[in-house]
C-alpha cells in the first residue's frame, strides 16, 4: 500500500522551518538530486529538497526562495528519465531533479511556477503597503508607531543648531523654533525604525 504523502508532511513540518504566513502546499515523492533520493517540498515561500536517510527519516538538503526561481524546464529521455532543472537568478545557478515517474516531475513544473507569481503578487503587495507609509508618514503617525513600540522621545535635537525640538501631534514637518529648521516626520522615522525593529 502507498502512504499518501501528504501525511509525510506532518513528520517534515519541523524542518520547513516555517515563517508567518507560510503554509505547505505540495510533495513530490522519489525525487532525485545530486544522487540523492528523496522527497521535493514546496511551501508558498520556497521549494526544499529533503534526503531520504533511511526509514522515514528526511533531512532538508536544498532550499530555494520561489522568487529567486527565473526558469524551470522539464525533458524525458528514452521515455524513462524524467529531469527537471530550476534556474535561479543569483550566478543562474541551475538545480536539476530527477525522477521516474512522469506525472511526478511534470506537475512540478505547473504548480511550482503558478506558486512563484503568487509568491512575486505578495512581495510586489508588500512593496507597494511599504511605499505607501512613506507618502503618508507624519508626526501623528509617528507618535503612534513611537508608542507601539515603547519608545518614549520628549524631545529631539536640531540637525542645523542643537536646540531641542518638541515632537508636534501632527503635521508632516517639526519646526525648530530657535533656527526654523524644519525637521520631517519621514526623515526622523528612518532613525528611529531600527531602533524599534
Ligand atoms: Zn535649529
Amino acid at each position: 500500500m502507498v502512504e499518501d504523502p501528504h501525511k509525510k508532511w506532518g513528520r517534515m513540518i519541523g524542518s520547513l522551518y516555517l515563517e508567518k504566513n507560510e503554509k505547505p502546499v505540495h510533495i513530490w515523492e522519489n525525487v532525485d538530486y545530486m544522487r540523492n533520493n528523496g522527497l521535493l517540498a514546496l511551501t508558498n515561500k520556497k521549494l526544499v529538497f529533503f534526503k531520504k536517510l533511511g526509514g522515514s527519516n528526511f533531512q532538508p538538503y536544498l532550499r530555494i526562495n520561489l522568487e529567486e526561481i527565473k526558469d524551470i524546464a522539464f525533458k524525458t529521455f528514452f521515455s524513462i528519465i524524467h529531469k527537471c532543472s530550476v534556474t535561479v537568478t543569483l550566478e543562474n545557478n541551475v538545480f536539476v531533479f530527477y525522477g521516474r515517474n512522469r506525472n511526478t516531475l511534470e506537475s512540478l513544473r505547473n504548480i511550482v511556477f503558478e506558486n512563484i507569481n503568487f509568491r512575486k503578487e505578495e512581495i510586489e503587495t508588500l512593496q507597494k503597503k511599504k511605499k505607501n507609509i512613506k507618502v503618508l508618514m507624519d508626526f501623528a503617525f509617528l507618535q503612534d508607531y513611537m508608542k507601539n513600540g515603547g519608545l518614549i522621545l520628549p524631545f529631539i535635537r536640531c540637525s542645523q543648531c542643537g536646540a531641542p525640538i518638541e515632537l508636534p501631534e501632527s503635521g508632516k514637518n517639526a519646526l525648530c523654533k530657535n533656527c526654523g529648521n524644519f525637521v520631517r516626520a519621514q526623515d526622523l522615522f528612518e532613525k528611529i525604525k531600527d531602533l524599534i525593529g
